[in-house]
């Protein structure tokens, strides 16, 4: 006992007076342990930025606004324009190949000052000095431009906005939001669209499953949607009767050269109303005669052989209130509302039709 006690009281004397302290060796190496933890965190924390910033937000999102810039602009009328915006960041994803053509799909631009967003549906175009536009090729996505044929309205707020932007402008764009997806087989057949580039021997279509037909009713700038599917990669395989409702065709630009290498190649059966050239209205329209009834959607069924008659499974309906009410009946909002107006009397219904916004 004595002698424990003795040796604490010499431990505890000997704590007192021999303290151990930091010799100057020692102190260096923790102040270096201290530097160099201190610098890992900021390492960390800089690069879980970095990452956060350049990469992680360096594809468009429908979480938050990327940048980009007014890279060209071609006005074709007073009313409509093509405008290509490019990402800040170059993008890696090619949503022309992930979206392909099962997917209708559109971007939300940011007006700041309003505080308001406006969807626009990006063509895979790119826009040429004299105003020409070349269609983006298979792998192809231009970084991430996107090109967009908007019409400006002389009371609307974004779209007139944009128009007076000048080039270099920076705008905050989110996306993509899918609209509408057909029914995909991830197994088929790339159609060949190389027509699109000149080639007058386009692969002779030879699928594993029967593509279906559709109707696409468009007025206006509601063609973006019809042009999109048609010009992407891996582009719809089936026909598409097209009715398109403008002014004049005249407003399409350096589209209504595309328009016409579609119908040509027949990717589309294309009849048009032009309210410029024929004064009657749209139901009165000889042209909309011939719309044909729905055809029953047999699914994957295996391939047979391509009719050269358009045997639609569904109708598509895009444009101005207006327009969608007197093919379609009114769309109320995000409620589809019957099927009326010329689908209606041609046997469509609420199955088969899909008015979109
Ligand atoms: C999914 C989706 C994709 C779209 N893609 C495109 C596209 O590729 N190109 C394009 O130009 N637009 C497109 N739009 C329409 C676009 O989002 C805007 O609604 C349009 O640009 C008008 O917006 P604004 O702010 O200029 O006019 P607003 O301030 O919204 O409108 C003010 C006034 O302008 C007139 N107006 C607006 N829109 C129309 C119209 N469609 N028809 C007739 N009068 C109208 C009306 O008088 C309206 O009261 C798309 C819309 C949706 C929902």
């Amino acid at each position: 006992m004595k002698l424990l006690l003795g040796s604490i009281k010499r431990l505890s004397s000997s704590s007192k007076t021999t303290l151990p302290q930091p010799s100057a060796g020692k102190s260096s190496s923790l102040l270096k342990t201290v530097l160099l933890l201190s610098g890992s965190v900021a390492i960390g924390a800089l690069s879980w930025n970095y990452y956060k910033e350049s990469l992680y937000q360096r594809e468009l999102s429908r979480d938050y606004f990327s940048k980009y810039k007014i890279s060209k602009k071609y006005s074709i009328d007073q009313d409509h324009y093509l405008i290509e915006l490019t990402p800040l960041k170059a993008q890696k994803v090619n949503l022309w190949k992930e979206m392909n053509s099962s997917k209708l799909w559109s971007v939300e631009v940011k007006q700041p000052e309003i505080m308001v967003v406006r969807s626009y549906t990006p063509l895979p175009l790119t826009i040429e000095e004299n105003g020409a536009v070349e269609v983006l090729r298979d792998e192809e996505n231009a970084s991430g431009a996107l090109t967009f044929y908007i019409k400006q309205y002389k009371q609307g707020e974004v779209a007139r906005w944009i128009n007076h932007l000048p080039l270099g402008h920076v705008l905050e764009l989110r996306g993509p939001f899918v609209e509408y997806e057909f029914p995909d087989t991830a197994d088929e057949i790339t159609r060949d669209r190389s027509f699109l580039w000149g080639n007058e021997d386009c692969v002779k279509d030879n699928y594993k499953y029967q593509p279906f037909d559709i109707l696409f009713f468009t007025g206006g700038t509601g063609i973006v949607p019809l042009l999109q599917m048609t010009l992407t990669e891996s582009p719809f395989r089936g026909k598409i009767g097209a009715y398109h409702s403008c002014k004049s065709l005249t407003e399409l630009g350096p589209l209504n050269s595309i328009l016409t290498k579609l119908q040509d190649n027949d990717r589309i059966e294309l009849h048009t109303h032009e309210s410029n050239r024929i004064s009657i209205p749209l139901q009165s329209d000889p042209a909309m005669e011939g719309i044909p009834s729905p055809y029953p959607y047999g699914g994957n069924e295996p391939f047979t052989s391509l009719d050269s008659k358009v045997r639609p499974v569904l109708s598509l309906v895009c444009g101005p209130g207006g327009f969608i009410s007197t093919v379609s009946g009114p769309k109320y909002d995000l409620v589809q509302g019957p099927i009326k107006g010329i689908l209606a009397a041609r046997g469509w219904d609420n199955s088969n039709v899909y008015k979109l916004s």
